[in-house]
C-alpha cells in the first residue's frame, strides 16, 4: 500500500516517500516522509504498527516517524515500544523534535550497517548501499516466496540491479523524467534510468517513487517504458500491489 510518492516536498492532497507492506498479518513500513501519517491512519492505528524501516534520514523519508511516535505514545494506554530500523545517525533530526527522552520509551532502535542482513518479522531483510547525498540504504524484503526491493534514494548504479534482481516487485526512486540536473546525478535517477535497471534486474514489476512535484506521471511511464517491458506503475497514495 502506498501511502506517499512525492519526492522532495508533498504536494496538495498527497505525501511524500511510505509505504506499508504487510504479510502474515505483521505492518511494516518503509519510510515515513510528510505527511504519511495522516495517510497511514486512513487504513491503520498508530499501535497496529509492528516495525518501521528508515532509508535513510532525509525529511521526505523520516519526518513523520515523530507524530507516529506521538500517536502511540501520549495517550492512555501506549503499545509496546516500537522498533525502528535506521543507519546509524540517520534519526538524529526527527527524533530531536521533541524534548530529550520525550519519545525513548516509544521505540527500539535498531542501528545496521549498510549491506546487513536480518529479520524484521516475517521479512527477511537484505540492506545494500546505494548512493546518495547522506547515506541510504536500498533494501530487498521477501516473505512467503514474494520479493519486493525499494531503492530509497539513489543515483544509477549496478547495485540496483543486484538488490532488485528478479524481485516481484521494484520500488525505484525517478525523481526526474529522463534529465538528471548535471549536479544530481550520481545522487538522484530518472525513471528512464529506473526502467533499465528494472529491466537488467528482470523485475517483475515496477513502481516508480519519489517524483518531484509537477512531474507528469505519463511521462515518467513511458520513459521508464522505454528500456523495460514490463508493467510500470507510479505510486500515489491508495494504491494497492498484492504479490500474492
Ligand atoms: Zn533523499
Amino acid at each position: 500500500m502506498v501511502l506517499g510518492g512525492c519526492g522532495v516536498w508533498p504536494e496538495a492532497g498527497q505525501a511524500c516517500s511510505g509505504y506499508l507492506v504487510e504479510h502474515d498479518g505483521f505492518r511494516l513500513v518503509l519510510d515515513l516522509g510528510y505527511a504519511t501519517l495522516p495517510r497511514l491512519l486512513q487504513y491503520i492505528t498508530a499501535d497496529q504498527v509492528d516495525a518501521v524501516f528508515i532509508s535513510h534520514g532525509h525529511p521526505d523519508h523520516c519526518a513523520d516517524l515523530n507524530p507516529l511516535l506521538r500517536a502511540r505514545m501520549l495517550r492512555d494506554d501506549p503499545p509496546p515500544s516500537l522498533p525502528v530500523y535506521a543507519l546509524p545517525g540517520a534519526l538524529d533530526a526527527v527524533l530531536a523534535l521533541d524534548r530529550p527522552g520525550m519519545l525513548d520509551a516509544g521505540y527500539v532502535p535498531h542501528e545496521f550497517t549498510a549491506g546487513d542482513h536480518f529479520d524484521i518479522g516475517p521479512f527477511r531483510a537484505q540492506t545494500r548501499l546505494l548512493p546518495h547525498y547522506l547515506l541510504n540504504a536500498g533494501v530487498r524484503l521477501a516473505a512467503g516466496g514474494r520479493v519486493l526491493a525499494y531503492t530509497g534514494d539513489t543515483g544509477p548504479t549496478p547495485d540496483v540491479v543486484e538488490l532488485a534482481r528478479d524481485a516481484d516487485l521494484l520500488v525505484a526512486e525517478a525523481t526526474y523524467v529522463t534529465r538528471v540536473p548535471e549536479d544530481s546525478q550520481v545522487h538522484q535517477s530518472s525513471a528512464r534510468q529506473a526502467g533499465r535497471q528494472a529491466a537488467a534486474a528482470g523485475v517483475g514489476r515496477l513502481l516508480l517513487t519519489h517524483l518531484q512535484p509537477g512531474t507528469d506521471h505519463a511521462a515518467a511511464r513511458a520513459a521508464a517504458a522505454d528500456g523495460y517491458g514490463g508493467e510500470v506503475g507510479v505510486a500515489t497514495a491508495g494504491l494497492v500491489i498484492d504479490l500474492g
